[in-house]
């Protein structure tokens, strides 16, 4: 069985791969990549194709995970808890850096490992099945997944992970992956209001879609907001978008960018209502949703609402124990240590991706937690290479930019840094609203982040001048005709 993903950090969107395998790539507008997750097996030879075109190598293909059992037992048994993007990266780093010991996967879904961007990308516009998104897996992995079952605690002291059902597994080293879980909507719901966070609620969505609902509040216009509304417009559903703040995308981007993203979304046909909030979901005799009443005093016919607040971190089994958490996640050191108490790492205990809380060169001081698929896969790198460093080897931090993408109403949005730290921004090409541009964003004269729409092929330019922390406003002349860049407040 054929399985791909596309690291879409990584794509520029010159579609070497539509042209290899069209019928498993697809560009949608300028930039906009979506592909088959799973071709089938006679398209094989066209993806090998395609990932060899690829000029940025985005593309993985899969190869046939064995079981465990095969390798020797030299070393130490490590342990990962959460079966998902970090969990998976992480395993697979370690056997790239040829860690040979016995390593098992915990995972509270019954399923594999799987991607999460399409649920509320290709599973609602294509209604791709999410059965479908299985990640691939680019060797071996020869782990014991122990999946369907959660961890509800860790025991430094005997080097235990206790699981839901009673049982312990014992281990040398413990990875700590548990992520994110959508954040409840606060206050009661009836039946037909859900989140779409797993594979699960991606089926649960699917199947209360294909039955014609009249209207779809989302309620929140984030990014998984921005790209559920989207793709409900794609299956020319009536969408209603509300959003608390005055923008889409607000708190991550401001409102220069978030705008662009509100006159989107009501050229696409949405229903968008800023400044506004949901008082009451409204039931009927049936006990399912039949109107949600709004802030703004109206209130909109609906069968279905699907809530995108954020994410809340799945610290709480680790309750108790000795690793210090809080709601921004696992205190970790740069090299993904997760610190006891006191602050000091914690012998041979790790974590990485949503659930981590690591330091930045650009932020000292600060503890930041990021919610981007990049971040998940390059943390598990950092801690791959230090469980399996050699002694004599300089350890090597987590320095790493995080970078993520989105995709909504056919535009394709690219970002690196923190732009949600900044509180100016500078247009550096094109002009908001009119087709590509790129943003960069400020913090205290230094340049912290930078956002392309449609526009991702210059991102790497981008992503230098946040990593050295170049001056902000800009020095540079751009070139396009946008010689003095526009500076303003980034509204939040
Ligand atoms: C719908 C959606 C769309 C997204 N789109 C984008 C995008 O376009 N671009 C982008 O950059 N990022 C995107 N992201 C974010 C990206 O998917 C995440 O950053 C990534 O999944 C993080 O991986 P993770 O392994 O750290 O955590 P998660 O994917 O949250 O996985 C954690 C796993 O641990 C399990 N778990 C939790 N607690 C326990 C326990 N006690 N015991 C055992 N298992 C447990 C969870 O059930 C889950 O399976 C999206 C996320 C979602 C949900
Ligand atoms: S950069 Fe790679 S993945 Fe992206 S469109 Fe081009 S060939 Fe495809």
């Amino acid at each position: 069985m054929v399985r791909i993903s596309v690291d879409l950090n990584r794509c520029e969107g010159y579609g070497q791969c539509v042209f290899a395998a069209p019928s498993a790539f697809t560009l949608h507008g300028l930039e906009a990549l979506t592909y088959l997750p799973n071709p089938p097996d006679e398209m094989r030879d066209a993806v090998h194709r395609a990932a060899l075109a690829c000029p940025v190598q985005a593309i993985t293909v899969g190869v046939q995970d064995e079981p465990a059992g095969t390798t020797s037992r030299a070393d130490r048994h490590v342990v990962v808890v959460g079966a998902s993007l970090a969990g998976l990266k992480t395993a697979e780093a370690l056997r790239e850096r040829g860690f040979s010991g016995p390593l098992t996967v915990i995972g509270d879904e019954p399923h594999r490992p799987y991607d999460r961007p399409p649920l509320t990308k290709a599973c609602v516009s294509e209604k791709l099945p999410p059965d479908r998104l299985e990640l691939p897996v680019t060797r071996t992995l020869d782990a014991r997944f122990l999946l369907g079952t959660a961890a509800v605690g860790l025991d430094t002291d005997r080097r235990l992970v206790r699981l839901a059902d009673g049982a312990a597994v014992g281990y040398d080293t413990v990875v700590i992956a548990t992520g994110t879980r959508a954040r409840p909507y606060p206050g009661t719901t009836p039946d037909g209001v859900l989140a779409v966070r797993t594979r699960d609620d991606a089926e649960d969505l699917q199947r209360r879609l294909a039955r014609q609902p009249r209207r779809v509040v989302v309620v929140g216009a984030g990014f998984l907001g921005g790209e559920l509304a989207s793709g409900l417009c794609d299956l020319g559903i009536p969408v209603t978008l509300v959003e608390a703040q005055q923008a889409p995308l607000q708190g991550p981007l401001g409102t220069t960018v978030g705008g662009v993203m509100a006159d989107l979304a009501r050229s696409a046909g949405v229903d968008l209502r800023l400044s506004t909030t949901v008082d009451e979901f409204v039931a009927g005799d049936d006990g399912a949703l039949r109107q949600v009443r709004l802030s703004d005093g109206e209130t909109v016919d609906a069968d279905l609402a699907v809530v995108a607040l954020g994410a809340v971190r799945n610290v709480e089994w680790l309750e108790g124990s000795a690793a210090r958490v809080d709601r921004n996640g696992v205190h970790c050191d740069d090299r993904c240590r997760v610190l006891d108490l006191e602050g000091c790492p914690l012998p041979d205990v790790y974590a990485a991706g949503d659930v981590a809380g690591l330091p930045h060169p650009l932020f000292p001081g600060r503890r930041l937690s990021v919610e981007h698929w990049g971040n998940a896969v390059t943390q598990a790198r950092t801690v791959a290479h230090d469980i399996t460093r050699p002694s004599g080897e300089v350890p090597s931090p987590h320095t790493e930019l995080p970078s993520f993408w989105s995709t909504q109403f056919g535009v394709n949005i690219k970002g690196v840094g923190f732009p949600g730290a900044a509180d100016r921004i500078a247009v550096v090409q094109g002009t908001p609203g009119q087709g590509s541009f790129s943003v960069l964003y400020g913090l205290a004269e230094r340049t912290v982040g930078a956002v392309t729409v449609d526009n991702g092929r210059y991102l790497h330019h981008y992503t230098a001048l946040v990593r050295e922390g170049a001056p902000f406003p800009p020095e540079f002349v751009t070139s396009d005709e946008n010689t003095s860049p526009v500076v303003r407040p980034t509204g939040r």
